[in-house]
């Protein structure tokens, strides 16, 4: 699909109408930039995030998982500069009444209205503020974590003592993060409640180049390999050095071919000790690494990896997007990579009619123990097969009346449409080789 043609539009009410994504609490008028995910949005969610997982941990000897608190100690985010740098600079467009971010202007206009007077930028902090404690004194104000890496520096010497690593290694987490966005279109590009993928790999400063050349190339090809990525689509973008931020010594951003434009769906940053060294200073605890082998004392240096979960989901979906023609039907489709699919499989009686349901009934339930599977009985086989195309299914397969006689099925491939009869009984094993 050329990206002239494609429109955000077109993929949110897909996204809506076969549910996947849909506005938060709608009935009550919605929530900007919040998000519920449907049926088919969670499993591509869990595929995504599973995908993750098995490249960062579970493939890696030198990378292990934690799940951190959302909540934290309050300190935690004045160690970080959050309390102190994390905000946006907000101009009122004097024209309109649109506040935009001075970072979004276009050539100085408002990116509502084309005006070019604004009111004097104002400091917006992005962190959600809450309480924790029941009664009015014991209150203690909390925010709700902006990233997901603190928890992994704040639990650095914890997580390296119980799982026995030595530096050079890194801790991997994925969860929530919120931050009160000011702009909020992008449909779930820019949400305010969305899940990180965050790795902190922690080096010596002497290796820390190398680890971050290292690290760019996997994540580069986790969206080609893993999600099935077309590389067209994608590009890096380096930090110039004098935007930086402020913990940084070098940082790139792998970019999108969104219909709204390339824009950032993971960064990748040499952190340097600043972390460490800031919660060293503001806890008083000691968080410098023991070198045994070679005596040494030293803090870690830190080569991050950090993406969108969000993000990739809707990369995933735009790039999967196909229309075409099938013997003079239109059709569209999700040519999901078969990693990303929702719905593996879905398995079709061609009729109601009992005889092929008992057929088809146990082979369903034997695909289900591998894949996320759909039965689907209703309709005319063509437009089963529409359903299915539509939400990205690579194979259906078909029980028809000559099953009963000679025990095989039709197996229709996605993307080419193609059906090859195999038979009942190889039909795991034919599926399980490609997928
Ligand atoms: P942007 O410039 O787009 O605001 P950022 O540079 O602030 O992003 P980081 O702080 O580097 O983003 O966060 C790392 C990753 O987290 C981003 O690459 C993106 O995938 C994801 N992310 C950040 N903010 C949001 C958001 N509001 N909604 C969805 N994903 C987000």
């Amino acid at each position: 699909m050329s990206e002239s043609k494609l429109t955000l539009d077109t993929i949110s009410s897909l996204a809506k109408r076969r549910g996947f994504i849909f506005q938060s609490s709608e009935i009550y008028g919605g929530l900007a930039s919040c998000w519920d995910f449907g049926p088919l949005g969670v499993e591509l969610k869990n595929n995504v995030k599973g995908l993750w997982w098995k490249h960062m941990v579970r493939m890696r000897d030198d990378i292990v998982g934690m799940d951190s608190s959302i909540l934290m100690h309050p300190d935690v985010w004045v160690a970080s500069g959050h309390v102190g740098a994390f905000h946006d600079m907000l101009i009122d467009c004097l024209n309109c009444k649109t506040r935009v971010r001075e970072d979004h202007l276009e050539n100085g206009k408002c990116p509502r209205c084309g005006g070019s007077e604004f009111t004097e930028p104002k400091k917006f902090q992005l962190m959600f503020k809450t309480q924790a404690g029941a009664t009015e004194t014991g209150k203690m104000d909390i925010w709700l974590r902006p990233e997901t890496c603190q928890g992994i520096f704040v639990d650095f010497k914890q997580v390296q003592a119980v799982s026995r690593k030595k530096v050079p290694f890194g801790i991997a987490q994925i969860g929530k993060a919120f931050r009160n966005e000011v702009t909020t279109k992008s449909f779930i590009f820019r949400s305010r409640e969305f899940e990180q993928m965050e790795m902190e790999f922690f080096c010596s400063e002497a290796e820390a180049d190398e680890w971050y050349e290292h690290f760019k190339q996997e994540r580069w090809n986790f969206y080609l390999n893993a999600l099935g990525i077309h590389e067209e689509n994608l590009k890096w973008e380096p930090h110039a050095e004098d935007a930086l931020a402020h913990y940084a010594k070098a940082a790139v951003d792998i970019l999108y071919h969104f219909p709204f434009g390339w824009q950032e769906i993971e960064g990748i940053h040499n952190r340097t000790d600043f972390d460490l060294k800031a919660h060293i200073e503001h806890s008083g605890k000691d968080m410098t690494y023991h070198d045994q082998d070679k005596n040494e004392k030293f803090i870690p240096w830190v080569i991050e990896t950090s993406a969108g979960v969000e993000r990739s989901v809707l990369v995933s979906i735009i790039d999967a997007y196909a229309e075409d023609e099938i013997g003079g039907e239109k059709r569209n489709l999700l040519k999901f990579h078969r990693h990303v699919a929702p719905v593996k499989v879905a398995v079709f009686p061609l009729q109601k009619k009992a005889d092929l349901q008992e057929v088809a009934k146990p082979l369903y339930k034997a695909l289900q123990e591998r894949w996320n599977c759909q039965y689907d009985v209703a309709g005319n086989i063509g437009r089963r097969y529409r359903r299915q195309d539509e939400i990205g299914t690579p194979y259906c397969v078909t029980v028809d009346f000559d099953t009963l006689e000679d025990k095989s099925v039709t197996i229709r491939d996605r993307d080419t449409t193609e059906q090859v009869r195999i038979a009942l009984d190889q039909v795991e094993s034919w599926l399980l080789e490609r997928l």
